[in-house]
């Protein structure tokens, strides 16, 4: 069943043109990889499937409802109560603690301080990041702070992940360990992942992959054709 659709979306940057006409339609519970080059559109198609941005034409479908043609609001409180977020650098907030970082999504979705905060430790454990609660971003390895961006990203058992890089800025090693963390949370929760990635050996943890190149989807079998 198909959870969010682009269907023949465009988009540009003023004159320079993003995304022309690019489809893809994702599946509930699938782990999806957008692969392609660099500058072919996959960071603008992630955002237009988020919300994030409007595509100048063409449709964006969440649960069968256009969320291209919401307005802002409904569009950011759906971004907040019903997807996650992880991206390439982390982009923890640096003046709050790990565990105020997992715990924001709740507490902006209006969770008790409290109870965001219980919910939010429990992932601490989960993701081997345990006596790193209290610390600030500055003062977490890449890979744990990785981590705890992954952690804040799912703790809202959101209903995709949107992941844009989200190994990009880590050695191989510590890319995979989070990866592997990233599926079992995703397959445990039943949330659908979307992630782009430009490197293969992320991209094989997917259950599917699709190559965008110059703004349009291709599967990787039409490519080879
Ligand atoms: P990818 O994620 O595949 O690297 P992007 O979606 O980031 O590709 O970019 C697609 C095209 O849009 C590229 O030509 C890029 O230079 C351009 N682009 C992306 N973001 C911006 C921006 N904020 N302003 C202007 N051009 C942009």
């Amino acid at each position: 069943m198909t959870i969010i659709e682009a269907k023949n979306v465009s988009f540009s940057f003023g004159e320079t043109p993003a995304l022309r006409g690019a489809s893809i339609a994702v599946d509930q519970g699938e782990i999806l990889a957008i692969m392609g080059p660099s500058g072919s559109g996959k960071s603008t198609l992630l955002h237009c499937l988020a919300g994030i941005l409007v595509p100048d034409s063409g449709e964006v479908l969440f649960g069968g409802a256009r969320i291209d043609a919401m307005p802002e609001t409904s569009r950011s409180s759906l971004r907040r109560d019903r997807f996650g977020f992880v991206f390439q650098f982390g982009q923890l907030v640096p003046e709050l603690t790990s565990v105020e970082n997992v715990a924001l999504p709740l507490l902006l979705s209006g969770v008790r301080r409290k109870q965001a905060l219980d919910k939010a430790y429990a992932w601490f454990e989960r993701l081997g990041l345990d006596g790193l609660e209290h610390r600030r971003s500055g003062e977490l390895s890449g890979g744990q702070a990785q981590r705890v961006a992954l952690a804040r990203g799912l703790v809202a058992g959101p209903e995709v992940l949107f992941a844009d890089e989200p190994t990009g800025a880590l050695d191989s090693l510590t890319g995979e360990q989070v990866m592997d963390l990233l599926v079992a949370a995703a397959r445990e929760q039943g949330t659908t992942v979307i992630l782009v990635t430009h490197e293969p050996r992320v991209a094989a943890y997917a259950d599917r992959e699709v190559i965008v190149r110059d703004g349009r989807v291709n599967a990787p079998d039409r490519i080879a054709s």
